[in-house]
């Protein structure tokens, strides 16, 4: 198992997701992507939600999409054809709109309906470093698709009183999707967005998130060693401005608040994914000295 380990592939597919509209996800698919882009990393950004925000805010019109979401759920056309440049933003885009939703419901047709999202990516996934994929807001097919296809989840959350509201059901689907579906799956990160620095409200809710993935109750298979990101995205408007200009933050304000953050994360995934392989090359040795 751990020689699997060694020779895997070690293109990053990870999820980002939360039932909860309005929390971030989005923002943080296209200016991680964006800034995990600018310092050279391949990047492939999927936007599986039929709102078509990433793809939108990626550059590309959601309303003249010839191929997206749809064709790779529900055709056999090769993946690479569906796939765009985003912008200037120097990822890859697989774009999305109103589609997902007849694609979800198409998709139920299908003996494959939980799992074809993966076995569809899984052609292309290994040119790039990182896949993230843009989750709609709700525990539906398209969203278990991503879990079945994704090793991580990032978890963002808005430092609100209800930020833990509503969150066992979507921890139960990851350990459902574990189960059923996908043993790599877990939740590998939580990231505060929206984040008002200096409020109490905001230095509370962090205290509760920490307690709340510590506590040991909550520790199952699916995340033993979830990393809290030291990273606050906080609220800064040039980021709810960015989109409306097809930006993303490094192209539209390269010296805010919120470009300094988004760069601060995409260098916090690096390491944690950089110390990760560590742990599993260690592993490896380990595993080979009592193997010899
Ligand atoms: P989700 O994808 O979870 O629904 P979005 O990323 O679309 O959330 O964010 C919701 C709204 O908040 C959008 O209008 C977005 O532009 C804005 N927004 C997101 N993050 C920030 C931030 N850090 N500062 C200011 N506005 C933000
Ligand atoms: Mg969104």
């Amino acid at each position: 198992k751990n020689i699997g380990v060694f020779h895997r592939n070690m293109s990053r597919i990870i999820a980002i997701t939360n039932q909860k509209g309005g929390v971030g996800k989005t923002t943080t698919c296209v200016n991680l992507a964006a800034s995990l882009a600018a310092t050279r990393r391949k990047v492939l950004l999927v936007d599986l939600d039929p709102q078509g925000n990433a793809t939108m805010g990626s550059g590309v019109n959601k309303h003249e999409l010839e191929l997206g979401g749809y064709h790779l759920l529900l055709e056999e056309i090769p993946v690479a054809d569906i796939i765009v440049d985003a912008g200037t933003a120097g990822f890859k885009l697989l774009p999305g709109n109103s589609d997902l939703t007849a694609a979800e419901v198409q998709l139920m047709q299908l003996d494959e309906r939980e799992t074809r999202l993966g076995r569809r990516l899984q052609p292309v996934a290994g040119q790039y470093d990182y896949v993230l994929i843009d989750c709609p807001q709700s525990l539906g097919n398209l969203t278990i698709n991503a879990l079945s296809a994704v090793d991580d989840v990032f978890l963002p959350l808005q430092p609100h009183y209800l930020a833990l509201h509503g969150l066992s059901k979507l921890l139960q689907t990851i350990d459902l999707v574990s189960k059923r579906l996908n043993d790599r799956l877990r939740l590998a990160g939580v990231m505060l967005c929206l984040y008002e620095s200096g409020t109490r409200l905001a230095a509370e809710v962090s205290g509760d998130v920490e307690a709340f993935f510590r506590e040991s109750t909550h520790v199952d298979t699916a995340w033993q060693d979830v990393h809290l990101f030291e990273s606050r995205i906080r609220r800064n408007i040039r980021l709810a401005e960015a989109p409306s200009f097809e930006q993303s933050i490094f192209q539209y304000a390269a010296q805010s608040a919120g470009a300094d953050d988004y760069r601060a994360l995409a260098d916090e995934v690096v390491s944690l994914y950089a110390s990760q392989a560590e742990v599993d090359r260690d592993r490896q040795q380990i595993v080979m000295r009592q193997a010899a």
